[in-house]
């Protein structure tokens, strides 16, 4: 299977991909999880994406869509993946419909986790990432509503609504659920 998950930062997107990737035997391909990764090991790549990520904003999307497209192109991608954080705006998803294309597959479905933005708030600052402060919330919520929700429409008939509110295991039954699964 081959699924994008949107929702707001906060949403839980991260916490459902990791229980659906043992269910649907697909990886999780996180953007975020990919960037802190080359930012611990001190890579290029991780230099670059850095001051982007602390200030809240997007990284360059060339940058990203790079990164996405090695990652999708190794062997445990080729029967399906979870990609949590990419699309983030309407320019990443055509470039994601090219990559696909050129892999010669395509989307089974958009999962949309909605959950409202004082939800999000309290969920962010109860984790206490690095980049998880007011400001930098602040600037990733208007991120999000100004180039990610948008995608919603995009993907029209291929999105699946979850609300993202209750309990880890009702989110993921109501996930299962509505793949039918
Ligand atoms: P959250 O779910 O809280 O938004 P992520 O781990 O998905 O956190 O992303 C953390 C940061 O990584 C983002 O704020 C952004 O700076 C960067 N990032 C992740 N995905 C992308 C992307 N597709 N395009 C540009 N920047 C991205």
């Amino acid at each position: 299977m081959r699924l994008v998950l949107l929702g707001p930062p906060g949403a839980g997107k991260g916490t459902q991909a990791a229980i659906l990737t043992e269910k649907l035997g697909v990886p999780h391909i996180s953007t975020g999880d990919l960037f802190r990764a080359n930012i611990g090991e001190g890579t290029p790549l991780g230099k670059e994406a850095k001051e982007y990520i602390d200030a809240g904003k997007l990284v360059p999307t060339d940058v990203t869509a790079r990164m996405v497209e090695d990652r999708l192109s190794q062997d445990d991608a080729a029967e399906g993946f979870l990609l949590d954080g990419f699309p983030r705006t309407v320019e990443q998803a055509d470039l994601l419909a090219e990559m696909l294309e050129r892999h010669g597959v395509k989307l089974d479905g958009v999962i949309n986790y909605q959950v409202d933005e004082d939800t999000v708030v309290e969920r962010m600052l109860g984790r206490g990432r690095a980049d998880d402060n007011e400001e930098t919330i602040r600037t990733r919520l208007q991120v999000y509503r100004n180039e990610t929700a948008p995608l919603i429409d995009h993907y029209g008939d291929a999105v699946i609504s979850i609300k993202a509110e209750g309990s880890v295991e009702e989110i993921n039954e109501a996930t299962l659920k509505a793949l039918g699964k």
